[in-house]
């Protein structure tokens, strides 16, 4: 049943001093408190733990909240005690808790002080605490950060796999309210089934960020790509921004070029000692510095409002972090500008840092990373295939705010060009790998096409009017359609797919944008 208008209005106030609710948040609030499972993805900025905090201080009873990073949780407690004159009515129960402290956490349950109780998965894997709970009135559990249930999220919590199992022992009949601001289709279907949400209202927000302007650069040698780098910092002068890089090594590096080049910057990574990365990040918030060149480690939980920028000088391994880490820009709703420098040799190198990893690990870092190719080398709005990724469909002829659409792409007829490729890769019978088979088309003699007599064969050199470039970037585009794919078990070799084969016994218009421009041959200079 529905709550009376009123009266969620009036607990707004009274608790958080808004007046009014952001997007889905009152009809979030409404099934949770009509005692639904409730399934919120709503992008990061959007106001989610509102939508479990004020449900929470309104029902009989204490809800818990799973969250996965224990050095949040005293930050979100402190912040839900702000709100209120009584300390009690939030806290949390983890590892870093004294007994003593455990004790005046459970007294203060007990005794229905407490309206928010914060934990970690592992604070649910102790049976003591699970019998706890069996004893007191719970009103509901809320799940934040689901996509660490996910292999496909970006921050996969084996422990997240068993919360449904622990949940149910407390009791199988307390409403979950589950909320992420991870929204790939993949992710969404596992949370729903690891959680058991197969009947849970589902509220999506849009994940658009029109403030947002995305842009690919070729990335060219270093030298090169710093230059374009310092130059559109100078020409945001004063302004904040962060530069994601894959390696520690390579952030001291770009930051050190950055500071002779008259830029305030500092480096930041997981290996510098835990007072200098506070020092940094604190300068960085206080604007004593204007750039941070950081690996991934930078950003969780951090909030600035005024991030100008957010350069990638590596291409990100999937596009779920792409937008993550982006999305730290223009969190105040005014410009942010997004852009990533894109090489073919920076695939190889994500493809090769997952050369150690299983077999399942590989096949599924190598789609995520084919997105994100695809994303790089696509025509199409930036905007429209970034919420593709996250199943939404982003109607627009233009959106302004992107560079495909400010200058879009010529396009050209390549159907005969696909035809030779995959010829090509059947006459190989499918045993080599891209450089080979690229070998063969252009006609270029090596020791092993001579052994092997592939000069003998009818497209040996079929495709010579057109570089080694050119069929690179045609390579990949028709990976994304499909015709081709790379073996992950054999690592590398070439296979024509049930798509390829239908398209070789009738071919048909292929109108693709080429972008000669990522085969550069750019930084060789940078290790893992
Ligand atoms: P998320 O967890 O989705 O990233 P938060 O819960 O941290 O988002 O909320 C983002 C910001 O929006 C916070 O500063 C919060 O106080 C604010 N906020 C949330 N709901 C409202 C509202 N109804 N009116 C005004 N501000 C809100
Ligand atoms: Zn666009």
């Amino acid at each position: 049943m529905a709550v009376v208008k009123e009266r969620l209005m009036d607990a707004l106030r009274e608790h958080f001093g808004f007046d009014s609710f952001k997007g889905n948040q009152e009809k979030i609030i409404n099934s949770i408190l009509s005692g639904k499972d409730t399934f919120v993805i709503m992008p990061t900025g959007g106001g989610k733990s509102l939508c479990y905090q004020l449900p929470a201080l309104m029902s009989p009873g204490c809800a818990l909240i799973v969250s996965p990073l224990i050095a949040l949780m005293k930050n979100q407690v402190d912040l839900v005690r702000g709100y209120s004159s009584k300390d009690n009515v939030a806290h949390f129960l983890n590892s870093t808790l004294s007994k003593a402290q455990i004790k005046k956490v459970r007294a203060d349950l007990t005794a229905g002080k407490t309206k928010l109780l914060y934990v970690a998965p592992e604070t649910l894997t102790k049976q003591e605490n699970l019998d706890f709970f069996k004893e007191l009135e719970i009103s509901f559990i809320a799940v934040d950060e689901a996509h660490c249930i996910s292999e496909w999220g970006h921050d996969f919590r084996p422990e997240y796999r068993r919360l449904k199992e622990m949940i149910d022992q407390i009791s199988d009949k307390l409403p979950i309210i589950a909320l992420t601001a991870t929204a790939t289709p993949k992710v969404q279907s596992d949370i729903v089934k690891n959680l058991g949400l197969n009947k849970a209202s589902i509220f999506i927000s849009s994940f658009n960020r029109p403030n947002l302007y995305y842009e690919i650069r070729p990335k060219r040698k270093k030298d090169q790509t710093i230059k374009d780098i310092v130059k559109f910092i100078h020409q945001h002068k004063g302004k904040s921004g962060i530069i994601y890089t894959l390696n520690r090594k390579t952030t001291e590096e770009l930051a050190d070029m950055l500071v002779a080049n008259g830029v305030k910057a500092v480096a930041y990574h997981a290996g510098l000692d835990p007072s200098t990365r506070a020092q940094r990040q604190d300068m960085f918030l206080h604007e004593d510095t204007e750039v941070i060149v950081a690996t991934i480690a930078f950003g969780m939980g951090i909030d600035k409002p005024d991030v100008r920028f957010v350069i990638h000088y590596n291409i990100p391994k999937s596009l779920e972090n792409y937008y993550q880490e982006t999305g730290r820009a223009g969190r105040d709703g005014l410009e942010g500008h997004c852009i990533c420098y894109y090489s073919h040799k920076d695939v190889q190198k994500l493809e090769h840092l997952m050369r150690d990893k299983s077999l399942s690990e590989r096949e599924m870092g190598a789609q995520l990373i084919n997105e994100t190719v695809a994303y790089a080398e696509s025509a199409v709005c930036r905007r429209k295939v970034i919420l593709h990724y996250f199943g939404e469909h982003f109607e627009t002829e233009n959106c302004g705010q992107c560079d495909n659409c400010r200058n879009p792409k010529e396009k050209i007829e390549v159907k005969n060009r696909v035809v030779i490729m995959l010829k090509a890769i059947r006459a190989l019978e499918e045993r080599f790998g891209s450089e080979y088979v690229i070998n063969v088309i252009t006609g270029k003699t090596s020791p092993q096409i001579n052994t092997y007599r592939h000069d003998q064969l009818d497209v040996f050199g079929e495709g010579k009017e057109f570089d080694a470039h050119f069929w690179n970037s045609l390579m990949r585009q028709m990976m994304l359609e499909g015709l081709i794919e790379k073996d992950i078990e054999e690592y590398g070799l070439l296979k024509v797919t049930d798509k390829g084969t239908k398209f070789l016994k009738k071919p048909y218009s292929i109108m693709v944008a080429l972008n000669h421009q990522f085969d550069e041959d750019a930084v060789d200079d940078e290790e893992e």
